[in-house]
């Protein structure tokens, strides 16, 4: 299964880049990156793909250059775009896994909703401060995204680029995620696994989610059975 794998990567962030240079020497056939913004400076020391050079370019071509430069027989394949409602379930079904590591949380949920509906295995990760996660969601039944997050939090809620984030934190959390991706494509149950990891106190626990009953993705009366745009902006947004 892994050598005629295909990947989509969410977002070419400090979570992504790590992700993808272990994707890409561990045999998988194709890659798919999405993401729509450009190397930044102040990113450069936890976006390990990117250097200086790369400043002001998109991540998607530095990206793409690195991993061909590493994995020369990799297919590697650019969304030059955020996800976006419109179309996210066809991109979701074209892989065999979804690595989401995106910086907000709309993007999460629309992922997690996207890779539910088509039914597409997903690790989600995240990191803020000094904390991490990881979450392998399988294809199947449950436990989902939503049975741990139930809704998308539009207020008080920190991303990383505001609360700040620790370079280690990262690159823990984004090779747990490629870990669990690659088991998965492997063939091994690891759905439903949460690892969460401390940069502080250096440890790393993992323990498996249940499936939230009323859970209105995986439940049994599921809310949402389809992508509805107006979910994942801001009500004050919406339309
Ligand atoms: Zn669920």
């Amino acid at each position: 299964m892994r050598g005629d794998a295909r990947v989509l990567v969410v977002g070419v962030g400090g979570l992504g880049c790590p992700a993808l240079l272990a994707l890409a020497t561990a045999g998988v056939a194709r890659i798919t990156l999405c993401d729509d913004d450009v190397v930044d400076v102040t990113n450069l020391h936890r976006q390990i793909l990117f250097h200086e050079a790369d400043v002001g370019t998109a991540k998607l071509d530095a990206a793409a250059r690195a991993l061909r430069a590493r994995a020369p027989g990799l297919d590697v394949r650019l969304h030059r775009a955020r996800v976006l409602p419109d179309g996210a379930v066809a991109l979701a079904r074209e892989a065999d896994v979804v690595l989401e590591g995106s910086d907000n949380f709309a993007t999460k949920f629309l992922v997690a909703d996207a890779c539910r509906l088509s039914g597409t295995p997903v690790v989600h990760a995240s990191a803020v401060r000094w904390v991490g996660t990881a979450l392998a969601v399988g294809g199947g039944a449950g436990p989902c995204y939503r049975c741990v997050f139930e809704d998308v939090p539009f207020e008080d809620a920190p991303n990383c680029a505001e609360a700040g984030v620790m370079g280690p934190v990262v690159g823990v959390i984004a090779a747990a995620q490629a870990d669990l991706a690659l088991a998965m494509l492997d063939g091994v149950d690891v759905a439903g696994t949460l690892l969460t990891f401390d940069g502080h106190t250096g440890v790393l626990r993992r323990r498996l989610i249940s499936r939230r009953a009323d859970c209105p993705l995986c439940g049994p009366s599921p809310r949402i059975r389809r992508i509805d745009a107006a979910s994942y902006v801001p009500p004050a947004c919406a339309g």
